[in-house]
C-alpha cells in the first residue's frame, strides 16, 4: 500500500496538467512501514529531461543524486516515482517497464485526458521482473 497525503496529490494532479500534453515526473520520498505499506513524506518535482517528452519521461540524473545526498543516513528514502501519461494509456507501458531497474520503488501514475487529470493509480514491479502489479493507493486526507 502507497500512503499519499491529499496535498501532495493534488500537487502532482497540478503538476501533470501543467506539463499537458508532454509527460511529468516525480520523486517520491518517504519511509517502509510494517507490512508492504510505504509513506510518502514528500513529493520532489523534476524536470522531464526525455527527449520526446510527450511519450516517455527521464527523472532529472542531477536531481535525484543531489536528493539521495540529502537522505543519506536519514530515516527517509526516495521510494517512488511518479508520472503521468497524457492521453493514456491507462496502465503503465512497456516503456516503464523498460525503465524499472529498482525493484523496491513504487510507481504512481496519473492518467490526463485533454488536459485534465482522471485517475491516479499504484503499482510496484512484480517478482518476475517482467510486468507491474497493482499497489493499493490510500490517500491521507489532511496532509
Ligand atoms: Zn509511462
Amino acid at each position: 500500500m502507497l500512503l499519499l497525503g491529499a496535498r501532495d496529490l493534488k500537487a502532482l494532479i497540478d503538476a501533470a496538467e501543467a506539463a499537458y500534453p508532454e509527460e511529468a515526473c516525480a520523486l517520491l520520498v518517504g519511509r517502509r512501514g510494517p507490512g508492504d505499506r510505504i509513506f510518502v513524506d514528500r513529493i520532489v518535482q523534476s524536470r522531464n529531461v526525455a527527449e520526446d517528452r510527450r511519450r516517455r519521461f527521464e527523472v532529472d540524473p542531477g536531481l535525484r543524486i543531489g536528493l539521495e545526498r540529502e537522505l543519506r543516513g536519514g530515516p527517509l528514502a526516495v521510494v517512488g516515482v511518479w508520472h503521468s501519461h497524457p492521453d493514456g494509456p491507462a496502465r503503465l507501458s512497456a516503456t516503464d517497464l523498460a525503465s524499472a531497474y529498482e525493484p523496491e520503488l513504487a510507481w504512481l501514475l496519473t492518467m490526463v485526458a485533454g488536459g485534465q487529470a482522471l485517475h491516479s493509480a499504484a503499482y510496484l514491479l512484480n517478482d518476475r521482473g517482467d510486468g507491474f502489479r497493482p499497489l493499493d493507493l490510500f490517500i491521507l486526507q489532511g496532509n
